[in-house]
């Protein structure tokens, strides 16, 4: 791909993350790289609320996505595809295999297997699942979480393996909760002749330099700027 075209739709991010999903599926390590392109990209191209009060297609994925926003406007096949692939997502984000769940992503979710809910608190990114049924807990972890002094707050039974934790057997209505720890870096992509710089914390983008002037895209709840 060349890095001079401006614009995307939300379209072809969705055949990219599908792909992905698809690769994550024989080869788990992939679930990384989803994760990185539904938290920053399919999440972000979707308008979650309001500008300033004005009228605003709330719900809606961008067609005309701009490296650092949202864009002009919206198109009729971009929303569908953005929400037909959320709600894959929300059914493959835990998986069963014998008899443990597998969380493949760290995204808030509330399925029939478990409810995930994550927060970031400073430099350190917060999970809590909640188990609906009985069964083994076994979490994917980001590559970038590289051992077990970067998780915190696992209960003492929890065995760290090479991206993973694992829970062992729980009872339906247990909680878990851990956190890790948020590298941060930064990131420049020339795109159409503009450099852009992205700051990262873990596997979040919280910021874009040029910013957009609005529907900016990594303004949330990470870099204390809500859209
Ligand atoms: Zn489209």
């Amino acid at each position: 791909m060349k890095p001079e075209n401006t614009r995307a739709e939300t379209d072809g991010l969705v055949d990219l993350i599908s792909l992905l999903v698809m690769l994550a599926e024989k080869n788990p390590a992939y679930w990384d790289v989803v994760d990185r392109y539904v938290r920053n990209g399919l999440l972000s191209a979707q308008f979650t609320a309001a500008w300033n009060g004005s009228a605003s297609p709330v719900g809606a994925f961008c067609g005309f996505c701009r490296p650092n926003a949202f864009g002009s406007s919206t198109m009729n096949c971009c929303s569908p595809a953005g929400a037909g692939l959320l709600a894959d997502l929300h059914r493959l984000a835990v998986t069963k295999a014998g008899n443990e769940y597998w969380v493949n992503l760290l995204l808030d979710r509330d399925g029939p297997e478990a409810r995930i809910k994550t927060d970031v608190h400073g430099d350190w990114f917060a999970v809590t699942i909640t188990m609906k049924q009985a069964g083994g807990l076994v979490v994917r972890l980001p590559a970038f979480v590289s051992g077990a002094a970067d998780v915190a707050r696992a209960p003492s039974s929890v065995k760290f393996e090479p991206g993973l934790l694992r829970f062992g057997a729980l009872s339906a209505n247990a909680d878990v909760s851990f956190s890790f720890a948020l590298p941060h870096r930064t990131e420049t992509f020339s795109i159409g002749g503009v450099d852009y710089r992205h700051a990262w914390r873990g596997n979040i983008v919280v910021e874009v330099r040029p910013a957009a002037d609005r529907f900016g895209f990594f303004v949330g709840e990470a870099s204390g700027v809500t859209r």
